[in-house]
């Protein structure tokens, strides 16, 4: 897998395998620019990054290792992507995580 250095989109083929098994799978961020933040969800605030009103959201979070026969990197996904990978609401994957976490914790 070469490493590219400019922006833009790839096509990559390869094994995908979550960089953490236990890692969470969503994040409370802004529900118009992505950006985290460390409030619940449901909050109204100004957001530092896109300075609108916004309400704080779960957001679904992937973190994947790709690899290849050149190699593997670590990638990121999120919302319409990460939605196709997990196939479930950032809100039904938090009632299931924590639901793990109280069982298994
Ligand atoms: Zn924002």
């Amino acid at each position: 897998m070469q490493n590219p250095s400019e922006s833009g989109d790839y096509w990559v083929r390869g094994f995908l395998q979550l960089s953490e098994q236990n890692q969470k799978l969503y994040y409370i961020g802004c529900s118009n620019c992505f950006s985290k933040i460390n409030v619940e969800a449901g909050i109204c605030y100004t957001c530092a990054l896109c300075n609108k009103e916004v309400i704080s959201c779960l957001r679904p979070i992937v973190i994947m290792s790709v690899t290849d026969y050149t190699g593997s990197m670590e990638v990121v996904s999120i919302q319409n992507i990460a939605d196709q990978i997990l196939q479930a609401t950032p809100t039904k994957i938090s009632e299931l995580q924590n639901l793990v976490n109280i069982q298994y914790g």
